[in-house]
């Protein structure tokens, strides 16, 4: 059974399933927040116009026959805020809560009501220090209905997790397996960088039994490199490697001493702070 507000016991949970019982908000300890986080799963189809080779979706499956409404999101974040606002003073203040489910929230069309709510909840429940969390491939980021929204948000403490684990065509063909457009997409991502800061999220892992080397992401750091003189407002890289098993067996976690040398080669080039997360633990 999925947790429940009222036997909550906070733990690594596999939200993945939470969806197929019916739940769209997941509690989990995130290792990227640093602590408790509520999750919303906004893509219960399991939709995305990406199709990466480290996804932990599991497409193989039919998606559950669940539509997320604005009242059930609602519901369930309220359960779940009433049961953390009963436990204050306990150790599970709630850091975020973030949008990333089993796809990208940005294709999907009730998200502008869903940032309405959270603003709302966030002001209901004096939610001040609890960040609002956006995981996307930025393919929707310019949606003309979320563009009112972006300063309100940025107000309340709001943050942009852009994925970038490409550097061109090529490897965002072969790493995301997309028919975006890379031009486009990083042409969306200066534009909305330009005004609001983001926090580029960079998956680096093993494909096909390749070996190490670093050379390989010089590319990457050139993009980087530009976009940061294109204006793009950058906070910090996260850079990460797989930590749960992928649906596709060819891709592997580096070790923590490949990642160590790829942050090497991050923290040399780029002035930006970089946050390294291995495969099974986070450097601070
Ligand atoms: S963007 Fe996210 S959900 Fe979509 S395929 Fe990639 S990892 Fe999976």
């Amino acid at each position: 059974m999925a947790q429940q507000p009222s036997e909550f016991k906070p733990s690594i949970s596999n939200h993945d399933r939470l969806s197929d019982q019916g739940h769209l908000v997941y509690p989990v300890f995130s290792r990227r927040s640093g602590g408790l986080s509520l999750g919303i799963n906004l893509n219960t189809d399991r939709g995305c116009n990406f199709d990466c080779v480290y996804c932990q979706v599991d497409r193989s499956a039919p998606p559950p026959p669940l539509k997320p409404s604005i009242e059930q999101i609602e519901a369930e974040l309220r359960g779940w805020l009433d049961k953390l606002a009963q436990e204050e003073g306990n150790d599970h203040a709630l850091r975020d809560i973030s949008l990333a489910g089993d796809g990208e929230p940005t294709s999907v069309k009730i998200l502008s009501e869903v940032f309405r709510l959270l603003l709302d909840l966030k002001r209901e429940y004096q939610l001040d220090e609890t960040k609002l969390v956006l995981f996307t491939n930025g393919s929707g980021i310019d949606r003309k209905d979320l563009a009112s929204l972006w300063p309100e948000l940025y107000a309340a403490n709001f943050e942009v997790w852009f994925k970038l684990d490409y550097w061109d065509q090529d490897s965002l063909v072969r790493i995301n397996r997309t028919r975006l457009n890379f031009e486009r997409l990083t042409e969306k991502l200066i534009e909305f960088g330009q005004t609001y800061p983001v926090i580029l999220q960079s998956c680096f892992f093993r494909w096909q039994q390749e070996a190490f080397d670093c050379a390989k992401y010089q590319p990457y750091v050139q993009l980087v490199q530009s976009l940061l003189e294109q204006g793009t407002k950058i906070e910090k890289i996260q850079a990460y490697t797989l930590a749960r098993k992928p649906t596709e067996d060819e891709a592997e976690p580096w070790s923590n001493a490949e990642m160590d040398q790829l942050a090497s080669l991050l923290r040399s080039t780029l002035k930006q702070p970089v946050e390294l997360f291995y495969e099974t633990g986070t450097e601070e």
